[in-house]
Parts: structure tokens; C-alpha cells; sequence
């Protein structure tokens, strides 16, 4: 696609709506009562933001509530407990403000807010202390969350990371600088890969986002780096028409021509948000600056538990010129028991739209677990003497030599992750432990 044959987009000012704004958002999509109550309510609890090219450009209200970008943006009942609504909404009527803070507090500890022992397991440190805003899990590569990225165009309902945008500040992963990142790199030469995530990178201005990505060029042992972004899908004005777009496009020259890969990590949930005529001029425009496109999303039940879609979202990547890249499995996070969707299902979904795709599309790999001792793998399903199987395999682990070992667990139809599974008693030990040591 060249950039020629793209319609000019017009330019568009970012506007952010919040809970604030449920009934003026209500009023203008004739949203019915009870689905404007269930928002309200529950966005005291979860994270929503949405943006206007979201509401005007993504969503299909001629089908609420089933539409999956409305699904995928706008809280919805289902997401907690009926008895943690009903308690929700009796302490909002009764007007007590104090009453009503502790009741989504008590909501939100029980929605696994730091899943995966990210916490306790992943932050670095230097001489004991930890190194805020940092994650190193896997040899190779360091997560990045520059404290300016924290939020994102527009918030996803079954976001994994929902705790960072509500409550505490002091338990948000967030670094103010670059300075103790560099610092840590310089010390770990084994680390080749930053990835620059949040929230989203992206809401910074070019010029802050610079000053984050400026000081690793200077690393001679970091050869890539990584931007984890949902921009193209909430927000593609970001490289086509904002005032920075062609700045922010300079910048990735720049790390492109420090001999570095630079990968945009792009969040593509369902083929439509890639339909837009500003998101495949912001891909294409990504692309003219030699960084390269991977994409990944989580399979999620009521927005993209079908073949169909997934088939559709990968071939549309690879006709934009992106790397189909990861299918992740949903963690047992937040409003998990509404997204979940059976690993036995995740397989067969991937399985159906993998079959169907053409040889560059089947770059990408899944469905795949991000749990705490790595990314395993549901590779297939097998039929033995002795029963059906899941077959696993370790994309990533904290212990690099159990990656790439096939290994498998009995097989289940309602099992929806690592920590539901009973591995086969004669995986190898190290193995064993890795996983049950860590769910
Ligand atoms: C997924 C992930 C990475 C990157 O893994 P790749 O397989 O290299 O894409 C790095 N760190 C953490 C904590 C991750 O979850």
C-alpha cells in the first residue's frame, strides 16, 4: 500500500471522555438505562476512558451492548460479581463517600490486581533497593514504564494491567527518567531488548518520549527497542495528523539509523480497528521509517472468541505490511471470569484461523500464557492410549534452558490457565517445578 493511494486524513484534536461523561456519551448514542447504570457503577471500580475517534469511528452502535469495540471499551455488567454490584450500588445510593471508597477497594483486592508475581518476582534492584518502573523476567529483555506513559488514548476493559490506572500511585510501576534504566543496562550487557511500555508510550509527546529513548542509543549493547502501543488502533492521528506526528516519525528514523531495530508493538484487538483509513496511513507511515510492525492481542470472550475474526485481524495485518506476533491467553486478572475463554477453545480458535492463513501470516504463535515462570505455548491437543493431552511448550522462561522443551498436561475443557492444569506425572522435574513452583 502506498502512501500515495491513502485519502488524506483530516487533522482531529485528541479528546479524552471518563466516567465523568457517561451521561453526555448516553444521551448522544441512546444508550439504554441499564447499560448507562451497569457503566457507571462499575467504572468506580475498573479503569474507563474512551476517545472521541473511538466512539465516532470504532464502535457500531446500531449493536449495543454485543458490539466487541463497545465491549472491548465500555464496562459492562458481567464484570463483577451480582452481589458486588448490588453492594456497589447500595453504598453509591446511600451517599457515603467514605463507605463507598472502601467497597471498591474491597472489589478491586479481589480481582488479583498484580497478577503473575510481577511485583514481588520481576522488578530489578540495585544494592536491594528497587528500581522503579522496571520489569526483568527474561535474560534478554527489560520492560520499561517511563512515568509519563502511564494512561493510554482510550482503556481496555480487559486490560492486564487495569490496577496501574486506578488507586495507589505508589504501587503503579513508573520510572521519572531514563537515569537508573541506563544505569542498570550498563551493569547487564546480557540485555539486548528494552520494551517501552505502560500504559501507553505513545501518549507522550515526542519531545518527552525522546528524552526516554535518547539515552539508550548511547548503549552500545542495546540492539533493540521495543514500543508497546494500542495508538494505532485508539489513537492513529498520533503519526498521521497530531502537531508531533512527523516528529515522533523522525525519532524513530533516528533509532533506526543508530543501527538499532526498533519494533512497534502494536495492540490489534479485532480487524476493524485496522479498517479505518487513519490506521492503515499511520501503519504505513510507521513503516516508511524502517521500524518494524509486530502485532499482538489476548483472545477475549464477547470480543474476538471467534476464527473468523482472528483470520481476518492477521491477514489484515499482513496486508498493512505488519508481523502477525503473539495470541495471548487472558490472565487471571480483573474481570477474568467475563473474558475468559477455555484454553481447549483458545486452541481450536487458533488452530481455525492459523489453517487458513498464507505462509507469511503464520509468523505468529499461540495461544500463549504470560505466566510467572514464562510464556508457555498450548500447541495442540493429542489423543493417547492413555487419554487426551494438552501439548506445552516454554516461548519464554525465567530459566532459559527449559525453552523450546515440549512437555504436557491432561487435558481439560474448562481449564483457562497454567495453574488450572495437572501436568503428566512424567514431565521432566525441572519442569515440574518451574511450574508449580510458580502458577
Ligand atoms: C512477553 C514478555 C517479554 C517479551 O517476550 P518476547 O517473547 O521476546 O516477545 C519480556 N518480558 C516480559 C515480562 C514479558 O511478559
Amino acid at each position: 500500500m502506498s502512501l500515495l493511494t491513502l485519502d488524506p486524513i483530516e487533522t482531529a484534536r485528541f479528546r479524552a471522555y471518563g466516567p465523568r461523561h457517561i451521561n453526555e456519551i448516553a444521551q448522544r448514542y441512546g444508550l439504554p438505562d441499564d447499560v448507562r447504570e451497569a457503566v457507571r457503577l462499575i467504572s468506580m471500580v475498573l479503569p474507563f476512558r474512551v476517545n472521541e475517534y473511538v466512539l465516532s469511528e470504532l464502535i457500531d452502535w446500531r449493536r449495543i451492548p454485543e458490539d466487541p469495540v463497545f465491549q472491548l471499551v465500555f464496562p459492562q455488567r458481567g464484570m463483577l460479581a451480582d452481589d458486588d454490584l448490588r453492594r456497589l450500588a447500595a453504598a453509591d445510593a446511600a451517599g457515603d463517600r467514605a463507605g463507598l471508597k472502601a467497597e471498591v477497594q474491597r472489589i478491586r483486592e479481589t480481582l488479583n490486581p498484580h497478577p503473575s508475581g510481577q511485583r514481588e518476582l520481576n522488578v530489578p534492584t540495585d544494592d536491594g533497593a528497587a528500581l522503579p518502573g522496571m520489569q526483568h523476567k527474561y535474560r534478554e529483555t527489560v520492560l520499561y514504564f517511563p512515568g509519563q506513559g502511564q494512561t493510554c488514548h482510550t482503556y481496555c476493559t480487559y486490560c492486564f494491567r487495569w490496577a496501574q490506572f486506578v488507586g495507589d500511585a505508589d504501587l503503579r510501576f513508573a520510572a521519572p527518567g531514563p537515569e537508573q534504566l541506563v544505569s542498570y543496562l550498563r551493569r547487564h550487557p546480557e540485555v539486548s531488548d528494552v520494551l517501552v511500555t505502560g500504559g501507553d508510550p505513545m501518549v507522550m509527546s515526542t519531545e518527552r518520549l525522546r528524552s526516554h529513548l535518547e539515552p539508550l542509543l548511547a548503549i552500545d549493547t542495546v540492539r533493540t527497542i521495543r514500543i508497546g502501543t494500542k495508538s494505532v488502533a485508539y489513537w492513529p492521528h498520533r503519526f498521521v495528523t497530531d502537531k508531533d506526528a512527523d516528529d515522533v516519525l523522525r525519532l524513530y528514523e533516528e533509532v533506526v539509523a543508530s543501527g538499532r531495530n526498533l519494533a512497534v508493538m502494536a495492540h490489534f484487538s479485532h480487524p476493524r480497528e485496522l479498517a479505518t483509513g487513519p490506521a492503515r496511513q499511520a501503519v504505513a507511515r510507521i513503516r516508511t521509517t524502517g521500524a518494524l510492525v509486530y502485532c499482538q492481542a489476548p483472545i477475549i470472550a464477547h470480543v474476538n472468541d471467534d476464527p473468523d475474526v482472528w483470520s481476518e485481524l492477521w491477514r489484515a495485518e499482513l496486508a498493512a505490511g505488519a508481523v502477525p506476533y503473539y495470541m495471548f491467553v487472558e490472565r487471571d486478572t480483573g474481570p477474568h471470569g467475563y473474558f475468559k475463554v477455555p484454553l481447549a477453545r483458545s486452541q481450536e480458535i487458533f488452530r481455525e484461523a492459523y489453517q487458513r492463513l498464507p505462509g507469511l501470516a503464520r509468523t505468529v504463535r499461540g495461544p500463549v500464557m504470560s505466566a510467572t515462570p514464562g510464556k508457555v505455548a498450548v500447541d495442540g491437543v493429542e489423543e493417547t492410549s492413555e487419554g487426551r493431552f494438552f501439548q506445552l511448550r516454554f516461548l519464554q522462561a525465567r530459566d532459559p534452558s527449559l525453552v523450546g522443551r515440549p512437555f504436557r498436561a491432561r487435558f481439560s475443557s474448562s481449564a483457562s490457565w497454567l495453574d488450572d492444569l495437572e501436568l503428566d506425572p512424567a514431565t521432566d522435574a525441572d519442569l515440574t517445578a518451574a511450574v508449580r513452583r510458580h502458577p
